[in-house]
């Protein structure tokens, strides 16, 4: 929960930021009479109003999801907009309060997961990707696996093989992708219902946020060499990210694209 709380807690800062901001515009000049300026003043307000109300109704989704473990389907929409407008805010924020990017994306993929799985939906395998960075093959071995990915022989040097072998098990897509271009490419090409995201967190991020309102399930790479290098992914938590999926929980709820 400490994760989560790192993002939480700076949207909740933002929406507050947001707030203060608004009254004391409202303060400041909403009393002077300056004619038609007053008109468009609050005209201006009524409009960040509106939007700040979405907003707040997007935090209290989130919050409510997250304390339940359900989904509040009624208010997906204002959760989504919340999400992916604060985003840059709180990444802003985050850099005047000194803390690391990478301590704030971790905290967003743990959030989003939580609330993927709170929707507790179930898909034919057919409808779920895998995506996986390209970062987790070999760095000498020559098969091009980003054109096809049974150009890999399943020698077993890197994770890479394993990962096709569950997929073909449970029926699902898997795709190795350079980078964000081609990932949206296999996405706008498969149109899937939902997505198993393997990647670092910054890109999982950016990943999370494009897909929107597509859920995906993030699972991290281990990065011991360093970043886009020889990575590794455990596989038992990627086998887990499919099952929820397919699987599902309580199926009364169907993901929604
Ligand atoms: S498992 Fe596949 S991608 Fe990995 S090194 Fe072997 S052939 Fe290459």
């Amino acid at each position: 929960m400490i994760k989560k709380r790192l993002y939480l807690g700076l949207l909740g800062v933002t929406l507050l930021m947001f707030s203060g901001a608004l009254v004391y515009l409202w303060l400041t000049f909403f009393q002077r009479d300056a004619g038609i300026l007053r008109y468009l003043l609050i005209a201006m307000v009524l409009a960040v109003l509106m939007v700040l109300f979405v907003i707040g109704l997007g935090f209290l989704g989130i919050v409510l999801s997250l304390l339940s473990s359900r989904n509040i389907t009624v208010l997906d929409r204002p959760m989504n907009f919340t999400v992916s407008v604060l985003y840059p805010v709180v990444i802003w924020l985050g850099k005047i309060f000194k803390i690391a990017q990478d301590k704030i994306q971790c905290s967003f993929v743990e959030v989003n997961n939580q609330l993927v799985r709170a929707k507790k939906g179930k898909l034919t395998p057919d409808r779920l990707l895998v995506l996986l960075p390209h970062c987790l093959q070999e760095r000498d071995c020559p098969n091009r696996i980003t054109t096809n990915p049974d150009n890999c022989s399943r020698c077993g040097r890197c994770p890479v093989g394993d990962l096709l072998v569950l997929g073909e098990q449970y029926g699902v897509h898997v795709r190795i992708a350079t980078g964000g271009t081609l990932a949206r490419e296999v996405v706008k090409k498969l149109r899937p219902r939902a997505i198993v995201a393997v990647a670092c967190e910054r890109d999982l991020t950016s990943g999370i946020l494009d897909c929107i309102p597509l859920p995906v399930l993030g699972v991290t790479n281990e990065r011991p060499m360093g970043p886009c290098f020889n990575t590794q992914v455990n596989p038992e938590a990627v086998e887990k990210a499919i099952q929820f999926f397919i699987k599902g929980g309580d199926s009364h709820v169907i993901f929604t694209t």
